[in-house]
C-alpha cells in the first residue's frame, strides 16, 4: 500500500426506494418459495443505493441503482407470465425521475460520463439499472456472477440478461485469487482494483454465487465493506441474522467472515444497498 491516500471522497445516493417481503429482509423459518408466494406485507420503504469513490485513477461507481424505465414501463422492462408475477411478488419500487443513477451523480456534482470503473455487486435488476449510461466505462462483475446468466431458467433467479448484457458494454469478468494480505483474512482471496490495497473486491457469495463486496481502506480512517445485498441492516449482519433470499448457509457463512474481518481490521462500517441507516453511518465514517 502507498502511504499517500488514493481516495478523496466517497459517496452514495438512493435511485428511488423498494418495498420487499418482510421474510425477505431477515429469514424466517420459512423457504424462499413459501413466503414468495403467500405474504401479504411488505417492508417498509428501502433505500437503492449507489456508491461513488473518487480514486486518483479515476471515479469508481459500486452499483448502478435501479432504472427508471422499470416504473414507467413495466410491461416491457420485466418478463411476462409467470416469471413477472414474480418479480411483481418480490418487489415494489418507485424511482422518481430527479433520483435516476444520472440526476444521483449530478447530485454529488458528476456526470455519468465522469465515471471510469463501474464494479457490479451482483447483476439483478435494482443493481444494474444504470448500465445504458455507461458504455465509456469499465464494467467489473465476477466470472462467477456472469456464469449464472447461462443457467436455466436465470430469469426467474433475478437475472434479465437483456438489460445487462448490452451490446458495447465494457466489461472486466473478475476471479478473485489468493492473497497474502494477512489484514484481510478469513478472505484468502481477493482482487485490489488498483493494486494499492485502497479498493479490494472480495467474494461473498449467499445472494447470489457470484456477489462481489467492496473493501474501502483510506489511512486513518475506518474501513468500509460496500456489501451489496448480503444483509438488508448492518446490525443484522452483526448478529449474523442472513437475509431470506439466495444460499442459507452460503450466506451464514459469507456472514461469520464479513464479521470476522470487521474484528480483524478493527472495526469495519458495512454499508448495504438497502440499509436505511447506510447513509447515516457513511457520513459518521467518512469526513469528506
Ligand atoms: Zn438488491
Amino acid at each position: 500500500m502507498t502511504t499517500s491516500a488514493p481516495i478523496s471522497r466517497v459517496g452514495m445516493f438512493s435511485t428511488g426506494s423498494v418495498q420487499v417481503r418482510p421474510d425477505h429482509a431477515a429469514a424466517t423459518w420459512k423457504p424462499m418459495m413459501l413466503w414468495l408466494l403467500t405474504s401479504t406485507k411488505w417492508t417498509p420503504p428501502l433505500p437503492i443505493n449507489f456508491f461513488v469513490i473518487e480514486h486518483r485513477e479515476g471515479l469508481v461507481l459500486f452499483d448502478t441503482g435501479q432504472d427508471r424505465a422499470s416504473v414507467t414501463d413495466p410491461g416491457s422492462y420485466f418478463p411476462a407470465g409467470i416469471t413477472g408475477a414474480m418479480y411483481r411478488r418480490s418487489a415494489k419500487a418507485v424511482v422518481p425521475a430527479d433520483q435516476t443513477m444520472a440526476a444521483g451523480l449530478g447530485r454529488l456534482g458528476y456526470k455519468s460520463s465522469d465515471v471510469s470503473v463501474v464494479i457490479l455487486s451482483h447483476l439483478h435488476q435494482d443493481h444494474v439499472g444504470g448500465l445504458a449510461e455507461l458504455f465509456h466505462a469499465r464494467i467489473y462483475v465476477s466470472q462467477a456472477e456472469w456464469d449464472t446468466l447461462a443457467q436455466p431458467r436465470a430469469e426467474l433467479g433475478g437475472l434479465m440478461r437483456r438489460h445487462i448484457d448490452l451490446p458495447g458494454l465494457a466489461w472486466t469478468k473478475v476471479t478473485p485469487a489468493p492473497t497474502t494480505e494477512r489484514a484481510l483474512r478469513p478472505f484468502t482471496t481477493a482482487h485490489d482494483l488498483f493494486d494499492d490495497g485502497s479498493l479490494v473486491l472480495i467474494p461473498t457469495p449467499g445472494h447470489t454465487p457470484g456477489s462481489l463486496s467492496l473493501v474501502v481502506r483510506r489511512p486513518g480512517q475506518p474501513a468500509l465493506a460496500l456489501v451489496g445485498d448480503l444483509t438488508f441492516a448492518a446490525p443484522l449482519l452483526e448478529s449474523g441474522h442472513v437475509p431470506g433470499a439466495g444460499d442459507r448457509k452460503q450466506l451464514q457463512q459469507t456472514t461469520a467472515m464479513m464479521n470476522e474481518l470487521r474484528r480483524n481490521l478493527g472495526g469495519l462500517v458495512v454499508l448495504a444497498t438497502h440499509d436505511p441507516d447506510a447513509e447515516g453511518e457513511l457520513s459518521k465514517a467518512f469526513v469528506r
